[in-house]
């Protein structure tokens, strides 16, 4: 049996291979059009960053190797030009010597690969414009590098290529901009997970332009990149790396019909309708074992598996390929980017219902030294069907996504997930994996015990129907908070329950989801409607904020960030060094440490945090930003983030706090009913907002909070007069002005009440049970001879320390 296989890479070589360990007599021949065989394409962007420094490495195998090993006739720069099905032939092109001849066949595989897809725009040709997809590209960008020695690149296009391309371009110290047409980077991961690649790329300054394509390229002293927008980038080189198309110029003279993008059909045999002709790999389209539908996905590992079924195939063996689930993975500066199965984006264009869950978990117990946090998004069906999962992380993520790949395709549930028994120990998980976790909260959300609301949704609910209820801790709000939420942190959520309206749902959310999580469920069983946050604030804050920093870095250069951003400089002489080791931590944990630390050293110290949580990296600069402490400089290595935090004097009321407050305090001089529903109506609105609001009641103020009917409490005879002469209580106030001897008061109550305008009492109702802190000066009671027990019910009586203290921690105090 003769075998003509045409491509001799990654599909190719592999049929070759197998085929010989199945059948010792077949003839075996090889046609590469290219000058190697079998080469590592996989490798090729980390030898032009120099990170594989030797060429050879990605050499695998020589056409000498194929035949002293295995006797096959491997023939390089052979180039199949067309097939003649009917007489089992191929004409093959010897491009050394130019001779052309024919090669028959029994049977014939076609794994020619894809190609390149080169925009047909203005300048795509020029010199310093280079794509990537085999050994001789590599050498042309590695000889241009050496001989040109560019300072900036462009990179078109943010997928596995263009990233791995950008990662490597910086490494030989090339200013990179990558220019992506979609919103997000790495299509097969949904946006909010993209998200954190965004940062993660501004953080490895990455210049980065999304929804936005090339429009031409033009060269004057450089070479000037037009962008569809109008923008612009001058740039000393260009690689394009928009994306592949299949391979099938063979398709016509094989009389063989093309399916989904354009790729070669198969049967599960990997047979074209022409029995006798093979394809596979990045030439063919293939099922989806999820969907169902043809797919065209081309990665390493399906082409290898294909090859051998291919062999079996022809070997006489029964061998079927089952199909794709679009397991991948890419290295990304320091993150690891995974994906398996249908994202979020695919099953709503297939319309297939589905739910979602987003965890945030350790790579391995968090007090083994070195772990590290990954963010992990679970896609799967209402009947509990795994769809697909997407992991963005640091050292682990490649073992959960392979755990989900093979529930995937053993056509596991969420529940199996929940309960699957996975190796464990500190060093390498933990006894609940983000495996086990993630089924957890998977299989709350589907029994019904946890409600959750996407990052994309919060911003547009109608804060009518909704509050948001915040349960983190109040040092975790400098680093962000969504507007208008109520901070109650999670530990005081049962005392402090009966400050959330009754009438509304409550969206709950705090840092990663987890207490959110707890939180909802307190709730929920309070008889709140409680809705969690999927992926707490992490994925919220990572999602809306800004993902392209092209223009930021429009008039200076993006690797220049270090002089833009105002350096404080610092006498280490003078200056005190900590270092706080919160490797390890999730978020919040590291913020928190830093913030222990910096409560406990002197103005001018410079604390060194290092952190392993990625989100640290954005996270820090935020909180130093509110709480008025100067981030000296930020840097990652290897996944580790080091920060460095000068403590400052600025905003002395923030650092007892260590937070920039949003609180109130009010100080309530004056007794008339005008002031005092001016002091309520902005009390409770503040209350509403979320903030903290404390009023302070002083001299004619106190008359605001009697009680109409007190008790009968002791006084002496000057006591009594003041207490008779003045108002008692919030029903027996008057107008400031226009009193007209009762009747402007007994006006505007009706006007009030007339429009629905709660009365006094209500206000301060109301205050007391939104949380609003009511406070009764003891010296002005005690001048004024008023006693506690004539106050209404819920205020405190307080020295002028207390109320000073609460005015330092706030950000404004009214009078009135
Ligand atoms: P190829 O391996 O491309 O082989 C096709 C060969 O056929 C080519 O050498 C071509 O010259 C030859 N050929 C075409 N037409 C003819 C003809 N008429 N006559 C003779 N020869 C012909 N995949 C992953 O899964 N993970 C990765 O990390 C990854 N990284 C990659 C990085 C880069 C830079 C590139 C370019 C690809 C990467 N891939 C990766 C994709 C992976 O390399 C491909 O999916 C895989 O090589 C496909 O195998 P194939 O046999 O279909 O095609």
């Amino acid at each position: 049996m003769k075998t003509i296989i045409i491509g001799g890479v990654a599909g190719g070589a592999s049929t070759a291979t197998r085929l010989r360990r199945m059948d010792e007599d077949a003839e075996i021949i090889i046609l590469e059009r290219g000058e190697y065989i079998s080469f590592a394409n996989c490798g090729l962007p980390y030898h032009i960053g120099d990170v594989i420094p030797e060429r050879d490495k990605l050499l695998v195998v020589t056409p000498e190797k194929l035949r002293t090993t295995f006797n096959i006739d491997a023939r390089v720069r052979h180039e199949a030009v067309s097939i003649d099905p009917k007489k089992k032939s191929v004409k093959v092109r010897d491009l050394s010597s130019g001779r052309d001849y024919t090669e028959n066949y029994d049977k014939l595989v076609l794994s020619p690969g894809a190609s390149p897809i080169v925009p047909p725009l203005p300048g795509v040709d020029l010199p310093g414009v280079f794509t990537l997809r085999a050994i001789p590209d590599m050498d042309r960008i590695r000889d241009y590098i050496s001989e040109k020695d560019p300072q900036r690149a462009v990179v078109v296009g943010g997928g596995f290529i263009g990233l791995e391309l950008a990662e490597n371009l910086q490494h030989r110290g090339i200013e990179v901009t990558v220019i992506e047409m979609l919103d997000q980077v790495m299509a097969p991961i949904d946006y909010e997970m993209a998200a954190m690649v965004h940062q993660h790329l501004d953080f490895k300054h990455v210049r980065l332009a999304l929804g936005d394509g090339i429009s031409g390229i033009a060269q004057n002293d450089a070479l000037h990149v037009s962008l569809q927008s109008g923008k612009t980038v001058d740039t000393d080189m260009v690689v394009l790396s928009v994306g592949v198309r299949p391979e099938t110029s063979l398709a016509e003279s094989a009389g063989l019909k093309l399916g989904a993008r354009g790729a070669f059909e198969v049967n599960e045999h990997m047979q074209t309708a022409n029995p006798d002709i093979y394809a596979i790999g990045d030439a063919v389209s293939v099922k989806n074992i999820i969907s169902g539908k043809e797919v065209n996905l081309p990665l390493a590992g399906p082409a290898s598996k294909q090859a051998r079924v291919v062999a079996d195939h022809i070997a006489g063996k029964d061998a079927a390929f089952s199909g794709v689930q679009g397991t991948s993975i890419v290295k990304v500066f320091d993150l690891t980017v995974a994906s398996t199965g249908l994202n979020a984006k695919t099953l709503e264009q297939l319309e297939m219902p589905y739910r979602c869950a987003i965890i945030h978990a350790s790579n391995h117990a968090g007090y083994y030294p070195g772990a590290s946090p990954m963010a992990f998004k679970l896609l799967f069906a209402p009947d509990g069907k795994v769809y697909g999962a997407q992991v963005v992380g640091l050292e682990g993520a490649d073992k959960r996504i392979d755990v989900i790949a093979t529930a995937i395709k053993a056509r596991m549930s969420v529940f199996d997930l929940e309960d699957l028994e996975l190796s464990y120990a500190p060093p390498f998980g933990s006894a609940r994996d983000p495996i086990n976790i993630i089924g957890f909260v998977a299989g709350n959300i589907l029994r019904g015990d946890l409600e959750t609301i996407e990052w994309k949704d919060v911003d547009s609910i109608n804060r009518d129907e909704y509050a948001i209820l915040d349960v983190r801790e109040p040092e975790e709000l400098a680093i962000g908070e969504i507007e208008n939420s109520i901070n109650i942190p999670l530990g005081e959520l049962r005392d402090r329950a009966k400050e959330l309206p009754r009438s509304k749902k409550i969206v709950v959310y705090c840092q990663v989801g987890q207490r959110g999580y707890f939180a909802a469920r307190v709730l929920t069983q309070m008889g709140f409607h409680a809705i969690n946050l999927n992926g707490g604030y992490k994925t919220y804050s990572h999602a809306v904020c800004p993902q392209a920093n092209f223009d930021t870095f429009e008039h200076v250069s993006i690797s220049s960030r270090e002089e833009i951003t105002e350096k404080i400089p610092f006498n280490p002489a003078t200056s005190n060094q900590f270092e706080v080791d919160a490797c390890g931590l999730q978020c919040p944990g590291p913020i928190l440490k830093l913030f222990e630390k910096v409560k406990e050293i002197d103005v001018g110290d410079v604390v060194t945090v290092k952190a392993t949580d990625f989100g640290f990296s954005s996270d820090v600069g935020a909180w130093a930003d509110r709480t008025g402490n100067k981030l000296l400089s930020l840097d990652s290595d290897e996944g580790v983030i080091t920060a460095k935090i000068q403590k400052s004097a600025a905003k002395k009321a923030e650092e007892s706090k260590g937070v920039m407050t949003q609180d109130k305090t009010m100080v309530i001089f004056s007794g008339d009913l005008d002031k005092a529903l001016a002091g309520f109506i902005i009390a409770n609105g503040a209350a509403s907002m979320g903030h903290k609001v404390t009023m302070f009641f002083t001299f004619w103020g106190l008359n605001i909070l009697r009680k109409d009917d007190p008790p009968k409490v002791k006084k002496n005879l000057i006591e009594k007069m003041f207490g008779f002469m003045m108002p008692r209580g919030a029903k027996k106030l008057t107008l400031s002005k226009m009193h007209m001897a009762g009747m402007g008061t007994s006006m505007i109550k009706g006007i009030m009440k007339k429009k629905n305008v709660n009365s006094l009492e209500e206000l301060i109702q109301s205050a007391l049970d939104n949380g609003v802190t009511i406070q009764a000066c003891q010296m002005s009671m005690d001048l004024m001879g008023i006693k506690q027990e004539e106050l209404i019910e819920g205020i405190e009586t307080v020295g002028v320390a207390t109320f000073v203290h609460a005015s330092d921690d706030s950000n404004a105090t009214l009078f009135i």
